[in-house]
């Protein structure tokens, strides 16, 4: 993903919206490795811009994916996650309990369609997810998880929302504050 002022003049460039709501948006992904939902996004930078709208998020990160500085992952967390390291190709580890996705780099040089399988499709590129348990959900994980159903119908664990905030709360100390 571009920096949040290169963002801007593609954005200006391509006859898009430049508002301080979108920079803040762009600034919040900017080095965020924790593949953040549209809600996890929107949260971040409520923090600061309490205007923000969830719509407004949404907006923003679909315009970002299709000009290609976003990627969006379907990983069946119960939301889309969108990753802004679209530079290097590269696979995830999904945790099934609390819903982290983190980066992994390797190569699968064996990893190939069978001769024949395909049939009339042309392969461009393949990712591999891997399903388990974070560190945290390992060791926290034996303690009774309390499940509920979010007013969307989708159950979410009380981990799930903790590690959400968490989340928000590291990567908010670590970038640089939008100017208000
Ligand atoms: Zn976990
Ligand atoms: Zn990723």
């Amino acid at each position: 993903m571009h920096t949040p002022e290169e963002l801007t003049e593609l954005f200006r460039a391509t006859g898009r919206k430049v508002t301080a709501q979108r920079q803040c948006i762009f600034r919040a992904l900017q080095r965020n490795d924790t593949h953040p939902s549209a809600e996890s996004v929107y949260e971040s930078v409520r923090a600061e811009l309490q205007t923000i709208s969830l719509k407004t998020v949404y907006q923003t990160l679909h315009e970002l994916a299709e000009l290609g500085e976003l990627h969006t992952l379907d990983l069946g967390t119960g939301a889309v996650r969108f990753d802004p390291n679209v530079e290097e190709p590269h696979h995830h580890l999904v945790c099934r309990s609390c819903g982290k996705v983190r980066d992994l780099h390797a190569t699968y040089e064996g990893l190939e369609v069978p001769p024949g399988a395909a049939q009339d499709f042309e392969v461009a590129s393949a990712e591999v997810v891997f399903r388990g348990l974070c560190g945290e959900c390992r060791t926290g994980g034996r303690r009774r998880r309390d499940q509920r159903t979010s007013p969307t119908g989708r159950a979410r664990t009380t981990q799930e929302s903790k590690y959400r905030q968490d989340n928000n709360r590291q990567h908010n100390k670590r970038r640089e504050p939008c100017p208000s």
